[in-house]
């Protein structure tokens, strides 16, 4: 083994999750053990996951973890190897890992600072087992302070990383806490762990981290300007040469369409089944015949996903031969706003509100592109999901969208690279276009045959963004 890593999350798939996050940090141990890499996942003992370790053992204990006593428990669950910090006066309640019946837990500032204490003083000091990692991974501003523990704490040569996954939530609370989350009170101030006023953990963890990383090259590149940076943009810039974009992989075993269970098998040789599964889509959505490019959808609804600028759009591409199926749920003026253009272009748009894993694997099937209009996205799944299973993606060029697709230019095309279409700026204007752009390709049989193939063997696997990870660590702690 090169070394070892301590990986710090508040979710992971498997045991409990709300988005993306959660399958990062489940993906991240497997495909950096393959690099040389040891990962422990540390997480709060939400209601019913200690009882799931097997078997369990007590690996480091605190009397007092901002408020009560705690205990780090070390075993294995949903294939993992994790340690899981046991505090029932912060995390034995009901609820979801941030929200409990009536919102925001009042704590969620200790409850997290806790898990980046307990972590950071694991880190430092080891476990009771005598393990000590080399690396500390923080996730998001959950783990924010767990970097910062590090460098205001006694010295030592374990380095940190902070991921960004998410900068929209940043982890702030009162600068009044500042001593009781035991934090020094010099370290507020604007260089320091202070936003405006408040402490924010995701600060914290951006200015004391020894590196930071994001989720794809391209939002590491936005993050550092106004439109993106929600406010962070100078933190981040100013630590420009720290600052690494590192894409995230998919499961290439749980999508592939060759051996996926909800869908006729297909591969990029033997389409046969790719048209059974669209014929499937048109009936289960109840459209009609769709003479031109048969569209998908599979988002959350809400302005970052550009939402809004879809049904302006649909009315030319629908007279143009498109289809477009929905499924997602979300805002519900969105949501209203998709329903009402479905009635009005019946038998060609359908649109199903809710959340369903194996609809929307039919869906990627079926349909002949998939649709990702975000104002923003870190890093994005469902257009490298449409690449493996030949929906041509019709992306909007930022973030990990403009990382993962190439654009059918004209010397894409020449260059046989193109795999997809990507179109700015983010308006509705600009959706319009790449629509007529992927009426026209559709229509050009033999280029369309040659994008889809193109997508359809281009790898998004964990090997790549793990060996990336894996040089990151050796770098650190070199
Ligand atoms: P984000 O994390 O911002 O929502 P991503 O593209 O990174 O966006 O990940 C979204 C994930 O959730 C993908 O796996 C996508 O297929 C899935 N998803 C989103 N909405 C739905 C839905 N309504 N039904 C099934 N899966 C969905």
């Amino acid at each position: 083994m090169t070394g070892k890593v301590l990986s710090v999350a508040s979710e992971c798939l498997g045991l409990i999750k709300t988005g993306g996050l959660a399958d990062v940090v489940a993906a991240l141990p497997a495909a950096l053990a393959g690099q040389g890499w040891a990962m422990r996942v540390m997480l709060p003992a939400y209601p019913g996951l200690a009882a799931r370790l097997d078997p369990a053992q007590e690996v480091w204990a605190a009397d007092d973890l901002f408020g009560g006593p705690g205990r780090v428990v070390a075993g294995r669950a949903a294939g993992l190897d994790l340690l899981l910090l046991e505090a029932p006066h912060l995390y034995d309640r009901p609820g979801g890992p941030y929200t409990g019946p009536a919102g925001d837990h009042a704590d969620n500032a200790e409850r997290f600072a806790a898990l980046s204490w307990a972590a950071a003083a694991l880190a430092r000091d080891g476990t009771t087992e005598g393990w000590r990692p080399d690396v500390l991974h923080a996730h998001d501003w959950q783990a924010g302070l767990a970097p910062a523990y590090l460098r205001y704490g006694p010295e030592t040569a374990v380095k940190s990383l902070v991921t960004i996954h998410n900068i929209a939530f940043q982890g702030l609370a009162p600068a009044t806490k500042m001593a009781a989350l035991r934090l020094p009170a010099e370290a507020f101030h604007p260089d320091g762990l202070e936003y405006w006023g408040q402490l924010s953990a995701l600060k914290a963890g951006l200015v004391t981290a020894d590196a930071i990383s994001t989720v794809s090259p391209t939002y590491a590149d936005e993050l550092m300007r106004p439109e993106f940076g929600m406010g962070l943009e100078g933190v981040i810039a100013r630590r420009a040469d720290a600052v690494h974009g590192i894409l995230n992989g998919v499961d290439t075993t749980l999508w592939n369409p060759e051996t996926d269970p909800d869908v006729h098998p297909y591969t990029a040789r033997k389409r046969q089944g790719k048209a059974r599964n669209r014929l499937a889509l048109i009936e289960e959505f109840g459209l009609d015949e769709v003479p031109g490019p048969l569209a998908i959808l599979v988002s959350r609804l809400t302005w970052q996903k550009g939402i809004d600028l879809i049904p302006a759009a649909l009315g030319p591409f629908v007279e143009a031969g498109g289809g477009l199926a929905v499924l997602g749920s979300g805002d519900r003026d969105l949501e209203t706003a998709l329903q009402e253009a479905a009635a009005r272009n019946p038998g060609r748009v359908s649109v199903r509100i809710g959340y369903d894993e194996a609809l929307s694997h039919r869906m990627f099937a079926g349909g002949d592109a998939v649709l990702v209009p975000s104002r923003f996205e870190p890093c994005g799944l469902t257009q490298m999901y449409g690449l493996r299973y030949g929906a041509v993606p019709v992306v909007a060029g930022t973030g990990g969208l403009a990382d993962t697709v190439i654009d059918a230019s004209p010397a894409a095309l020449v260059a046989g690279a193109a795999t997809g279409i990507v179109f700015r700026p983010v308006d509705a204007l600009g959706l319009d276009q790449a629509l007529r752009r992927l009426v026209r390709l559709h229509a050009d049989r033999r280029q369309w045959a040659a994008v889809r193939a193109r997508g359809m063997k281009a790898d998004f696997g964990w090997d790549r963004p793990a060996a990336a990870y894996a040089a990151l660590y050796a770098q650190l702690s070199s």
